[in-house]
């Protein structure tokens, strides 16, 4: 298919691009590291005058940049502008805090002082996915840049026009010229980059296959990743719970950007007493979202952002049934509206019952807006099979019961855990995951801290 913009909700091929030749690249990876000697001496007040400037130039042109995300890869536009609106809280975040995150830690020893002092590294490969592409962007632009580091992006190949504004929304803001530039790439060319000694490290957020064949390429030449991959959060209903709030809960956290969130919710794991009320619940609710066209603002889930997830998720929902389970709403074959044009990548709102928790199919990410159902007796059993999966993002449970509430967020295992809520991110608050979800954090000051020499310092 090659790097193009391709409207999911019609099929429409709205531009092409070629990728970089290799020249290209060679002279982008040098720009780049020369920005570097120069930038890794700026001042932190210069570097928040700029990322405070990228914020503002994110909130003026928020309705810009929100269609174009629409266009290239179906999420709803309301969602789309807030998702503008986060890019720009993450870099005002950062702008404000980066100094003080990154402030001198004095540690007492034999020496009369000694200290840590953390300091930027150079050049960091970002491999970034297209489902949120500007809010993935810019949570690793804001504290790399603020940190002193400069990037190199190699974006999703369905979403180069907003790979390209992002980097002029960088230049505008009036950062030095090449401290952060877009590599118009195919994801074959990645691992070959990491062979160059000026690129220091690498970031990616996307699959599994995608992550592990980064990993290796930086561990065979000994540098650091960060790695966010895929997800299948259980979302844990015990009897105790608000039942109405953790309905309404469980529609936006598995519909959240038609479905293609690492972070929804994906398996709601009900105790058996309220079992049939929250299934009865959640499928009055998803027989009423609106599926259409996600330029439209009353529309809840548009498109999926390619033909191949389209493909993928009819093929697993299908392994479900086969495997046994019961389709409770939606489904394959059941057309969302015949007013949606059939080039378009629509699927529709599924609720799954009835799946056996061992078999193959259960242990994969569902990317798309497919609710699965397990039943279970109590906390062990909820703990079991929520734990029962190859990943480890987030999670969330429901329960009033304080000692149910401690088991959960003891036992379940994540990196992030959401009592009574709906697992989200948040540019105050460490974001990663565990098990073949990844390593590394974002956001907070971890997320800062990823890409620094942490330098030891001693004085006689
Ligand atoms: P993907 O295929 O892995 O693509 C992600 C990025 O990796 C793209 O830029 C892609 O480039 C590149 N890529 C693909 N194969 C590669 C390889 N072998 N070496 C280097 N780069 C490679 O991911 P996706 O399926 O589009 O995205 C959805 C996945 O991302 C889901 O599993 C989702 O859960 C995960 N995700 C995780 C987080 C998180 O924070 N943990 C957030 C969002 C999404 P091309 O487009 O050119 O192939």
């Amino acid at each position: 298919m090659g790097i193009a913009s391709i409207n999911p909700a019609t099929g429409e091929t709205l531009k092409t691009f070629d990728a970089l030749s290799d020249a290209a690249i060679a002279q982008k990876i040098e720009q780049t590291d020369r920005a570097f000697r120069h930038y890794r001496h700026t001042p932190f007040a210069d570097r928040a005058q700029w990322m405070q400037r990228a914020a503002a130039i994110l909130e003026e042109r928020k309705a810009e940049f929100g269609k174009l995300m629409t266009l290239e890869m179906g999420k709803p536009i309301k969602a789309a502008i807030a998702e503008v609106e986060k890019s720009a809280w993450v870099c005002r975040f950062y702008a404000e805090n980066a100094e003080a995150f990154l402030a001198d830690v004095a540690i007492e020893t034999d020496a009369s002082r000694s200290f840590v002092r953390y300091q930027p590294i150079g050049i960091v490969l970002a491999v970034m996915p297209w489902n949120f592409p500007f809010w993935q962007v810019f949570r690793f632009v804001a504290p790399a840049l603020m940190a002193g580091n400069v990037g190199l992006l190699k974006h999703a190949s369905n979403v180069p026009q907003s790979a390209l504004a992002i980097e002029e929304v960088v230049r505008q803001a009036g950062f030095p010229d090449d401290v952060f530039q877009t590599l118009l790439i195919p994801a074959s060319k990645v691992a070959g980059l990491m062979e160059d000694d000026r690129i220091k490290a690498a970031t990616l957020t996307g699959s599994e296959p995608a992550g592990k064949s980064l990993a290796q390429a930086c561990g065979a030449q000994i540098k650091k990743t960060v790695l966010e991959l895929g997800g299948s959060d259980p979302f844990v209903v015990m009897a105790s719970a608000d039942l109405p709030r953790a309905v309404e809960t469980a529609v936006t956290a598995r519909m959240i950007n038609n479905g293609q969130s690492c972070i929804a919710a994906k398996r709601f794991i009900v105790q058996d007493s309220i079992f049939d009320e929250f299934a009865e619940g959640l499928a009055e609710k998803y027989k009423a979202l609106k599926v259409g066209n996600p330029l439209e603002p009353d529309v809840a889930i548009g498109p999926l952002a390619t033909s191949a997830i389209l493909q993928e998720l009819e093929e697993q929902v299908q392994r479900c049934v086969d495997a046994g389970a019961k389709v409770l709403v939606g489904g394959k074959g059941l057309p969302t509206s015949p007013s949606l044009p059939p080039t378009g990548t629509y699927y529709p709102p599924t609720i799954l019952t009835e799946i056996p928790v061992d078999t193959p199919v259960a242990q994969e990410e569902l990317f798309g807006p497919v609710a699965t159902l397990f039943r279970v007796a109590n906390v062990d059993e909820a703990l079991a099979v929520a734990n029962n999966i190859p990943f480890g993002l987030g999670a969330s449970a429901w329960t009033q019961d304080a000692a149910e509430g401690d088991r959960f967020l003891n036992e379940l295992e994540a990196g992030s855990v959401f009592l009574n809520g709906m697992v989200k991110s948040d540019p105050r608050l460490p974001f990663g995951g565990i098990k073949r979800s990844g390593y590394g954090r974002e956001l907070g000051r971890e997320g800062i801290l990823e890409f620094v020499n942490a330098k030891t310092i001693w004085i006689r």
